[in-house]
């Protein structure tokens, strides 16, 4: 067992071969889900100006602090200020505005009395402002009225870098005026799958051959976790077809290159050969299950990962090391799972490896439970496909009576 690499240990000697992708800008329409990677900081205020929180009749608070139902104060009505327009004219006292949820706040007015207290109730778009209107209910100075800067201020900090922009970010950015967003470029991998077994998915199935399926899964995640997937391909164990997909990885500017051929020895030769002659390659057998071997290195300085090729070892593989690569060059600084502490419900043995078992968590009778999903052997991605978690066993552990904690990796 000493013999094996730690996974943690692994991950950081894989990591550090990776670094954060160039800088772009792109319009605002186009930033939502992409890495933020410089950080923000307003140039405005927000609001920019003090508006009013309701439709209604913008006041000086201290005219209506005797108001109520049976002594309403009367105020003259002397402008209209609908959304998107201001007013000139300063309020003076046993003065109002009719003022529209938005618009801003005239000058000379500290409150905004809401046409329920009044009785004027026509909210009609287009319906003139009365000349007068009777005030029902007293309203303290800044009620109903969202002040300048109440948000964000000048110069704060909005957003942070190295995070992806979601919905509600872009949405500031366009409070703010951000038109052009700095982000990091997309992290572009080059997925390979060799070995003369396997078909393409319009091939006939015959006896000997299986469909490249690691391919569609690789790709996939490599969407998933924000990755532009540049698809090799299926090539053969030949040295100068595998030498061709290398060079053409390379050239349509992968980041980095995964391929899925299985790194066991004698079943990686072809790969191997190719990426030692122009670049490097280390083998690790890593304290872990499914998943033990994983190759790593670079070719004419792309790095290189060779995950498993059976195919739920080349996902665990996958979710393990390619992940925080990508997410490493997307410029994100966190690539945490999603996780979960789960009971589980049955009893577990383990070999000892850190092991990444397939798992349907749900929440039942006040607490997260995990079960097992179907048959575990690492060629059957059926128990993955009904599995929504990884069930993380701890190394060192052989034996988990039911009912034993774990955390878990949310897959969706
Ligand atoms: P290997 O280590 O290359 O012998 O691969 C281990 C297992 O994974 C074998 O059963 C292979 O047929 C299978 N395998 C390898 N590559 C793929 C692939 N691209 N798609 C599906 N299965 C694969
Ligand atoms: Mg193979």
């Amino acid at each position: 067992m000493s013999s094996l690499l730690d996974v943690k240990k692994a991950q950081q000697r894989l990591l550090s071969a990776f670094v954060a992708k160039n800088k772009e800008k792109v319009a605002l329409a186009d930033a939502s889900g992409r890495v933020l990677a410089d950080r923000i900081r307003a140039d405005k205020d927000l609001p920019p100006f003090s508006n009013s929180s309701m439709d209604g009749f913008a006041v000086r608070s201290e005219d209506v602090k005797m108001a109520n139902d049976d002594h309403p104060v009367q105020l003259a009505v002397i402008a209209d200020v609908p959304a998107g327009s201001v007013v000139d004219s300063a309020l003076g006292s046993g003065q109002a505005v009719r003022i529209m949820t938005g618009a801003p706040i005239p000058l000379g007015a500290d409150a905004v009395v809401p046409v329920e207290a009044t009785d004027f109730l026509e909210r009609q778009p287009g319906t003139p402002a009365p000349d007068k209107v009777h005030i029902y209910k007293a309203i303290q100075s800044g009620g109903n009225v969202r002040l300048k800067g109440e948000d964000v201020r000048v110069g704060d900090t909005v957003i942070e870098p190295g995070r992806r922009l979601r919905p509600q970010d872009v949405g500031l950015l366009a409070m703010l005026g951000v038109a052009q967003v700095p982000v990091y470029c997309i992290p572009q991998v080059a997925i390979l799958s060799a070995g003369d077994e396997l078909l393409p998915i319009t091939g006939e199935l015959v006896p000997g051959k299986i469909y490249d399926s690691n391919a569609f899964t690789l790709i996939s995640l490599v969407e998933k976790y924000g990755g532009k997937p540049l698809n090799l391909g299926i090539v053969p164990d030949q040295f100068e077809a595998i030498r061709t997909q290398m060079d053409k990885a390379v050239k349509v500017g992968g980041d980095f290159i995964i391929s899925s051929d299985g790194v066991r020895v004698g079943a990686f030769d072809f790969v191997r050969a190719v990426v030692e002659e122009y670049g490097n390659l280390e083998f690790w057998r890593i304290n872990m299950r499914p998943g033990k071997p994983l190759a790593f290195g670079s070719y004419k300085n792309t790095p290189f990962i060779g995950l498993p090729g059976n195919p739920v070892s080349a996902f665990v593989g996958f979710e393990v090391f390619a992940r925080p690569a990508i997410m490493k060059v997307s410029g994100l600084l966190t690539s945490e799972h999603r996780k979960q502490r789960v009971m589980i419900g049955e009893s577990i043995e383990s070999d000892g490896r850190e092991s990444y078992l397939r798992c349907i968590v749900t929440y039942q009778d006040g607490y997260w439970q995990a079960r097992l999903t179907g048959h575990q052997g690492s060629g059957n991605l059926r128990s993955l496909v009904q599995a929504n978690a990884l069930l993380l066993v701890p190394s060192g552990v052989k034996f988990l009576p039911i009912g034993s904690e774990l955390e878990a990796w949310i897959l969706e």
